[in-house]
């Protein structure tokens, strides 16, 4: 699959109240200092500081981080329709306005105005790709898990249909018409070409 790391590190400055474009020195230096990082790793790295940190952390903090996370030795892969190659799952989640968040369960979740989306490892696929991950230390990665089944997609894998749907949730959010109270389902099509 395919991962945006700068839409990665939009997460981390966002996820700090920190506005990306307003701060674009520092972001720019986070980006550059990542630019070697597999995408995978650097979302993992961003998902832990993200969880664990009061505010936005140092460059070394982030670089520790990844190299958490960076694996040690080569390892197989096959193609799978639920991890792509990556063998980790994905699920999509709301960062409410208020600082507040909540997963993306299925297509009847209703977008929230404002709200920041954005896609988290959640665990490991039950194919060969993800055992090289059954061994770690860290919960949510060690832990086998099936994609949630509104990602799964015949065109590819659930990972990549998690951040394309995501993409549209934040167009959504932050299209600015009246809000709605429609479930997104009805809303998807309107953002599909998009
Ligand atoms: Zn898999």
């Amino acid at each position: 699959m395919v991962l945006d790391k700068l839409e990665i590190l939009k997460d981390l400055f966002y996820g700090f109240g920190r506005d990306p474009h307003v701060n674009k020195g520092i972001f720019d230096h986070y980006l550059s200092k990542t630019s070697d990082t597999e995408p995978w790793v650097l979302k993992k790295a961003v998902q832990e500081l993200l969880a664990g940190c009061q505010s936005l952390p140092r460059i070394n903090d982030l670089l520790n981080s990844i190299k958490r996370f960076t694996p040690v030795a080569e390892h197989t892969t096959e193609n799978c329709p639920k991890c792509g190659k990556d063998g980790l799952i994905y699920s999509i989640y709301c960062l409410k306005p208020d600082g507040t968040r909540m997963e993306v369960y299925n297509l009847d979740h209703k977008v929230i105005t404002g709200a920041h989306y954005t896609t988290m490892i959640i665990g490991r696929c039950k194919c060969i790709n993800g055992d090289q991950y059954a061994q770690v230390s860290h919960g949510s990665l060690s832990r086998a898990v099936e994609p949630l089944s509104y990602l799964l997609n015949s065109k590819w894998d659930s990972a990549f249909e998690a951040s394309v749907i995501a993409k549209r949730l934040n167009k959504m959010a932050n299209d600015f018409k009246p809000p709605t109270e429609k479930p997104m389902e009805k809303q998807l099509n309107k953002y599909d070409k998009s």
